[in-house]
């Protein structure tokens, strides 16, 4: 019954996403495919004629997927044995490994019958196949190789030890890998993921706490459980840090039950998450938006939409301090706010995906572009002048949302209740906030906030200035010191965000204090975050730059200071 339910949101999900760019990070419905078609290839002993097809299967796949692959082939007791290994990137060395071979006997319950090994085999190859279609090459700080060992789960069957393809390649390794990190038996519908004792502590450690960041406190759990003789060993006694993730709490090891229904979607994601995090994560923040430059310079335009889409940060569960008693009566009263754990878009949806959007669904682009064309040279600059609908339609198209007030304020403030998102006192150096140096009022037409119209705000739209104390829109991430304490950019500045809630006019002190969203009345949306289109005077731009700062609007008019991002729950 529950997998029939997920079969249903898997394809409903395909539906929602029909013309939609693909998924941006690892998606366990793909890799749980990749579980289904290796079993349906039937037992996969090491030598059979279905291992055989495995290690095709794999190769297929990696090659489809632009991986160099390379194979090693050996005999181990009269039986032909073969590792394969996919390779991307440049730098370091990091091995990720699984086996792909299954044990010939059920030993556990019934010699005679071979394992199909779902989640003993066929979930650590799925986890890696995923990540060779997910990984962001332009983020990856080191050369990956995915490595699918053979020969593995046969030990101490007539004879045979254990690990005997990993072995091999470890004993023949022309360089010496920065890491190693194994994934076996981690697809458990109940996962239970606890550290190993014969694992290098730090990277270990490093992994949990990417878990943890993640939401996943649950099943990566950092307490010490088993020590293993798997895959990671013949590395770790070659002195390289090698960790082995393993859930050896699976009642299903080596029996004839080890079936795909015991492997879940969600598990397999988990772990996929944690390994892209990990490998993605290593890229220093300036030289990641340096690199947008670069690509919106280039006119890269398919590789700059890519890398903004991959361009998310995980906030992980908690409460925070929501709201400011020293600020208007709608900011009324500061108090801790519990959220589940979410992803949010580091940086505010762009010209360049944004008209990816309108080509695949025949939207209205915004005001200020001519006909379907952004304007020139914008490409990663905010889109803007969209209303709370286009922004809500877009984020849905991606299969995400709109972020909540209590998420943005999040993102921005961090769990310490600090007023900007780099800390109490106001730089006007940090964001692209119009008229907010000091003893600057450039007059505008409008200095009411909340005005319908800024009518001089189009015509400004246009050019980017080169001008750094200049009016207009920016590209994301343009001040970096303007990061929020977990790196979202541009919260502050650039376009102000619509959000997802009803604007609540009063009786935001009544909303409930776990996952708050603001339900009506259903007049205005809520705007969060200052906008680059000049307040009138300073003291006004400081005050709507603050973390805790609301502000709302009526959904339906297109305004040039409004842009958007968007979030999803992690499950
Ligand atoms: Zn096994």
């Amino acid at each position: 019954m529950a997998k029939k339910a997920t079969t249903l949101v898997a394809l409903a999900i395909l539906i929602a996403g029909c013309g939609a760019p693909e998924p941006l990070t690892f998606d366990g419905e793909a890799a749980y495919a990749h579980v289904v078609a290796q079993c349906d290839l039937g037992f996969r002993p090491t030598g059979s004629q279905a291992g055989q097809a495995t290690g095709d299967y794999v190769i297929a796949y990696l090659e489809d997927q632009g991986w160099t692959v390379e194979t090693e082939g050996f005999t181990y007791r009269d039986t032909p044995v073969r590792n394969v290994v996919g390779q991307v990137g440049e730098g370091p060395v990091v091995v990720l490994g699984a086996h792909y071979d299954t044990r010939r006997s059920a030993d556990q319950e019934d010699p005679s019958v071979p394992v199909m090994g779902a989640n003993d085999g066929a979930s650590g190859v799925a986890v890696l196949l995923e990540l060779a279609r997910t990984l962001d090459r332009d983020r990856l700080q080191n050369q990956v190789w995915l490595a699918f060992f053979d020969a593995e789960d046969n030990g101490q069957l007539d004879g045979w030890e254990w690990c005997v393809g990993s072995s091999h390649m470890a004993a023949n390794l022309e360089v010496t890998p920065e890491a190693v990190v194994v994934v076996d038996m981690i697809g458990d519908a109940d996962q239970q993921l606890y550290l190993e004792r014969n694992s290098d502590a730090a990277l270990q450690t490093r992994l949990w706490e990417i878990a943890a960041t993640l939401g996943y406190t649950g099943t990566f759990i950092p307490e010490y459980r088993w020590a293993m003789l798997d895959d990671h060993v013949p590395f770790a006694q070659r002195g390289i840090p090698a960790v082995d993730v393993i859930d050896f709490d699976y009642p299903y090891w080596h029996t004839t039950q080890d079936t795909p229904d015991k492997v879940s979607a969600e598990s397999l994601e988990r772990v996929g998450r944690v390994l892209e995090v990990w490998l993605e994560g290593k890229g220093d923040l300036a030289v990641d938006v340096e690199r947008l430059r670069a690509l919106a310079v280039s006119g890269d335009v398919e590789t700059l939409a890519r890398a903004l889409d991959r361009s998310v940060v995980p906030i992980p569960a908690g409460e925070f301090l929501m709201g400011d008693d020293a600020g208007p009566a709608n900011e009324h009263p500061q108090r801790l706010v519990y959220l589940d754990a979410f992803e949010i878009d580091r940086y505010e949806v762009t010209n360049v995906q944004y008209h990816r959007f309108l080509q695949a669904t025949g939207q209205e682009p915004p005001p200020y572009w001519s006909g379907d064309d952004y304007p020139p040279g914008q490409a990663d600059v905010p889109v803007v002048g969209v209303t709370w609908e286009d922004a809500d339609a877009y984020c849905a198209w991606t299969g995400w949302r709109l972020p909540t007030e209590a998420e943005w304020e999040r993102a921005c403030r961090s769990t310490d209740g600090r007023v900007y998102p780099w800390g109490d006192t106001w730089d006007a150096g940090r964001a692209n906030v119009g008229g907010a140096e000091a003893g600057q009022s450039r007059p505008v037409s409008h200095t009411e906030p909340g005005a319908p119209a800024w009518g001089e705000g189009w015509a400004l739209v246009q050019p980017t200035p080169a001008d750094v104390d200049a009016v207009g829109l920016r590209p994301v991430g343009f001040y970096p010191d303007g990061a929020s304490p977990d790196g979202v950019m541009d919260l502050v500045g650039n376009a102000s965000e619509w959000v997802a809630d009803w604007f609540n006019w009063d009786g935001y002190w009544d909303m409930p204090d776990r996952n708050p969203v603001g339900l009506g009345p259903e007049w205005n949306r809520s705007i969060r975050g200052s906008s680059w289109v000049p307040y009138g005077v300073a003291h006004w731009a400081q005050e709507q730059s603050r973390c805790s700062a609301r502000n709302s609007a009526h959904r339906g008019g297109p305004d040039a200071r409004f842009g958007f991002r968007c979030a999803r729950p992690v499950r």
